[in-house]
């Protein structure tokens, strides 16, 4: 396949706003693109050569590509600088010096789709010293040989900027429509990608064994499976009633959530968002070979760090000292952890997804030799409000956030990638509903005036949208925010500034800035509102309406630990508005014992 087809696809996604209609392009796109090459296809669409739990980056920065477009153009310095002081974007420089210089050569050979996914794949690979300089040799040749247009687009890719709008939801649609024979066919292609989390794989399986193989979608050690999450109720007797009656109540530990696959002594760490964390815990790493007696296993656990004079837990951002790279030795020395196991999701050939509860627990149970920093999560089995509530307040006073109640029975499997009633959280400080936070990603800002000017006045946050894939607007919040962070934010969010309104985001309001949904936060407000000018929830409560946060603040926590698509749902919001009301308005029984 010629590099110069995707390119035109390229060109015509820019170009459209409606998730149907890129859809649609999609689908034409895969139908031409040979099985062998269908991952790779995938990948570079979505701006990637991995999936990203692979970890590798392509990492080129703005001034290595610059100075790459010079080479492979013969352009001087001047002229590319020139060009990037007026046109502001890479890639179009790129475009530009390349038409340029392709006046004067004529027969060139075209690029196939390999040609530039190997090129990449090495510029991806290259580390340790001089690696700047291999990079930008690998990536002169590559757009020496590329059309102007081509060039763009590699100049996009490899700088993490390719912003086309595609996401892997997006593609999974495709694919369905391509080769499940239409939308019925999306649970099937949804379950491969959540065990999975490799769109690129899901593709290769489904183009070259057909649904078959997608029906029969298998796990694979080192593909992280997508997290089981939950719910959130205010009480135990609504957990109790909304689970069937009896549960397994289990700590909420405060800590980072890991999914540990072990094939024999190699071991891996994923991630809540299914980043490879193996190198932050190395500790970690030494416990799972020691206590794990299981051959092959993928198991959930949450890592908390501990105070090594008294061994009482610590809270969550004590975890933070893991993530600079050169102190990881201090950090295990200085913040040791204790690993709480929850689950087991596949174990010696044996995929435990669509088991119930407790027969992951048993086999979980089997296979962990517990230790003074390996323990079973927490747990008891119960169908009393009064119990879970003892509970609750024992685990809050151990340093847990509160308890994740799970059901028990038949249908209480591993449902992966979902948001679900089969675990709901408690958390000791719901006792309204805002008193909540939730999480939200920004999509928009506005322009500071006075002490704000040059920076940021207020932030256009967004709730997620699952069904239809879109992020919509529920608050503009100015306050809550440092001068620290009023400093910082513009830096932190300026690498995604884009010059329109996302094509995944929905509002009725002009920001002054846009930017693409990546950075969530956590915000605070009073209460949740109807709205003419929000988007979230539209149309869903009442008609012209969607949901809004009155009187929002920014905790201070940003969540780099969430993707976009792990903010806070427009469902949670619904039901977070709904309780709210109820507590409000009480009920008819209620109403007459007040009189
Ligand atoms: P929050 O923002 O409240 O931390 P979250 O959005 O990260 O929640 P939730 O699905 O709401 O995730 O809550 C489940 C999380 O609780 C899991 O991701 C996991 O990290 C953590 N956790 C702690 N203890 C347990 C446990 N015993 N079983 C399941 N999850 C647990």
């Amino acid at each position: 396949m010629f590099f110069s087809e995707l390119v035109e696809f390229y060109e015509r996604i820019e170009a459209i706003t409606g998730r149907i209609e890129m859809t649609n392009l999609l689908v034409q796109l895969l139908k031409i693109t040979p099985p062998e090459i269908i991952d790779k296809v995938v990948y570079l669409t979505l701006g990637e050569v991995y999936p990203p739990f692979i970890g590798l980056e392509l990492g080129v920065a703005d001034k290595m590509a610059l100075k790459a477009v010079k080479l492979a153009s013969g352009m001087s310095e001047r002229d590319v600088e020139r060009a990037y002081k007026e046109l502001g974007d890479v890639g179009l420089v790129g475009e530009r010096m390349l038409a340029e210089k392709s006046q004067v050569t004529l027969f060139m050979q075209q690029l196939m789709v390999e040609d530039v996914y190997s090129a990449l794949e090495k510029i991806a690979r290259v580390s340790g010293e001089g690696s700047m300089e291999t990079k930008i040799q690998i990536l002169s040749g590559l757009l020496a040989s590329a059309q102007p247009k081509e060039a763009k687009y590699i100049l996009r890719i490899v700088m993490g900027k390719m912003r086309l709008g595609v996401a892997d939801m997006t593609i999974l649609d495709a694919l369905a429509i391509l080769f499940g024979g239409g939308k019925e066919a999306r649970d099937l292609f949804e379950r491969a990608y959540n065990l999975s989390s490799d769109i690129g794989y899901v593709a290769k399986v489904a183009a070259q064994i057909g649904l078959d193989g997608i029906k029969k979608f298998k796990i694979t050690l080192g593909k992280p499976i997508r997290p089981m999450l939950a719910e959130r109720l205010s009480s135990a007797e609504e957990i109790l009633e909304k689970i069937g009656g009896k549960c397994i109540a289990e700590y909420k530990y405060d800590g980072e959530r890991m999914q540990i696959h072990k094939d024999g002594d190699e071991v891996l760490i994923f991630s809540r968002r299914l980043e490879n964390i193996t190198s932050q815990y190395p500790d970690v790493l030494e416990l799972v070979r020691k206590h794990v007696k299981a051959g092959e296993a993928i198991l959930e656990c949450e890592c908390v760090a501990v105070d090594p004079e008294t061994g009482d837990m610590l809270p969550f951002q004590e975890l933070m000292h893991r993530k600079r790279k050169h102190d990881v030795h201090k950090a295990v020395e200085q913040y040791p952890v204790i690993v709480h196991f929850f689950d087991a999701l596949y174990v010696d050939g044996r995929d435990l997804t669509l088991e119930p509860l407790e027969v992951r627990r048993k086999t979980l149970e089997s296979i962990i030799e517990e230790g003074e920093r390996v323990k079973l999560s927490k747990g008891i089995i119960t169908d009393d409000p009064n119990e879970i509530e003892k509970f609750l307040h024992e685990a809050v006073e151990e340093g847990c956030e509160g308890l994740v109640v799970k059901a028990l029975g038949e249908e209480a499997i591993y449902r992966a990638g979902a948001r679900g009633w089969l675990w709901i959280k408690l958390k000791r400080s719901y006792k309204s509903e805002m008193v909540d936070t939730v999480d939200l990603v920004v999509v928009g800002a506005f322009h500071g005036r006075g002490k704000r000017s040059g920076t940021y006045g207020a932030l256009l946050m967004a709730a997620y949208d699952k069904q239809r894939d879109v992020f919509q607007s529920v608050c503009k919040v100015g306050s809550g925010f440092t001068d620290e962070d009023l400093r910082k934010l513009p830096e932190l969010l300026g690498p995604y500034k884009i010059s329109h309104r996302h094509a995944r985001v929905e509002t009725g309001m002009e920001a002054d800035i846009w930017f693409e949904p990546k950075t969530v936060l956590e915000i605070i407000g009073d209460e949740i509102t109807i709205s003419p000018i929000h988007r979230a929830a539209w149309g869903m409560i009442r008609e012209g309406y969607g949901l809004a946060i009155r009187f929002p603040r920014f905790t201070g926590r940003y969540r780099f630990d969430k993707a976009p698509e792990d903010a806070t749902t427009i469902d949670e919001l619904i039901e977070m508005y709904r309780r709210q009301l109820k507590k409000l308005m009480p009920s008819p029984a209620e109403g007459q014992g007040a009189t």
